[in-house]
């Protein structure tokens, strides 16, 4: 959107191509984005920036692009039954975060209590207790990451063994929970009421799924965009990819998941694209 917006302010003639599934939307309330000193919740930013793009001749088609293919030197996709040409592409498909499989794991994310991102949310845990879900290094990682907010952070596998880490390297205020998680439910202050087999229970302010994410990027690659091994997209400080006027920006971009990144990279992009045109 950022990107669009630009573009158009650029004089391009911009297509947006928007599946509708940002990981924006699942904010319940961004205290770290700047300029929003009381925060604001991941759907009013859209709709803002859904506003500002309103305001120029872009032209915003709702759909999933499924097959994007090079024809006579331009990108062809089939988006809603139209077909949608363009010179050029500025990936930013996102990411999609692994959830545990909790009927209710969306709805948690929504309220909070299941949460994805310790930098963009850590700093109001204010010393509460936390879990960790997961079994492997990234549980690990991201349970010491924790203690700079909690010194009372657990993580639970879920049943199954750590993968890849001995427990002997635990931080000291760090738990291990390796039981089946029996069930889950709201607690008094919002707060996660956790359940395990073995009869225990804990309440938490909230839980960090660190089960990984899958990095949309099947489209670039189907063109031949290289990926990292984490299946992100590596770019060059203007964004450009190692596909001719194929650019990528935001979360399916090697880096640091957070807004202003996105929205950075969406600028740089954009100007980037603006000025390749130009020499053409
Ligand atoms: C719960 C949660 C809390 C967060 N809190 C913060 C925070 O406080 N501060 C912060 O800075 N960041 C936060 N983030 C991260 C932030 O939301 C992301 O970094 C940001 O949304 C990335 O923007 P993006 O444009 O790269 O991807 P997204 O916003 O995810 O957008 C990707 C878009 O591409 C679309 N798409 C994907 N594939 C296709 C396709 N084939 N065809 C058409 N469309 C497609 C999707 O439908 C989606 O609309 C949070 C994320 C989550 C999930």
């Amino acid at each position: 959107m950022v990107a669009g917006i630009y573009l158009a302010r650029l004089n391009r003639r911009v297509i947006i191509v928007d599946g509708g599934e940002s990981r924006a939307s699942l904010i319940p309330r961004s205290y770290n984005h700047p300029a929003f000193p009381d925060g604001i919740p991941g759907q009013d930013l859209l709709r803002r920036m859904h506003d500002q793009a309103g305001k120029f001749a872009i032209e915003h088609v709702v759909g999933r692009s499924d097959a994007l293919e090079r024809s006579d030197g331009c990108f062809q996709t089939t988006v809603a039954g139209r077909s949608l040409l363009s010179h050029s592409v500025i990936c930013a498909t996102g990411l999609v975060d692994i959830l545990p499989p909790w009927p209710d794991a969306t709805a948690l994310v929504r309220s909070g209590n299941l949460r994805l991102c310790p930098i963009c949310d850590g700093y109001e845990i204010n010393g509460a207790p936390v879990v960790v879900l997961g079994n492997t290094r990234r549980a690990a990682r991201e349970a010491e990451f924790l203690l700079s907010f909690s010194d009372c952070v657990t993580i639970a596998t879920m049943g199954v063994e750590l993968d890849g880490v001995n427990p002997r390297d635990f931080k000291p205020s760090m738990r291990l929970v390796t039981h089946r998680l029996a069930s889950h439910h709201p607690a008094a202050e919002d707060r996660l009421s956790l359940e395990f087999a073995d009869g225990s229970q804990m309440e938490a302010v909230a839980a960090y799924s660190a089960l990984g994410c899958k990095p949309q990027s099947d489209l670039a690659r189907s063109i031949g965009v290289e990926l990292d091994e984490e299946g992100r997209i590596p770019t060059d400080q203007h964004q450009r990819t190692n596909v001719e006027r194929f650019y990528a920006a935001g979360d399916v971009v090697t880096g640091l998941n957070q807004l202003g990144v996105a929205m950075a990279q969406g600028e740089i992009a954009a100007v980037t694209v603006h000025n390749d045109l130009r020499r053409l």
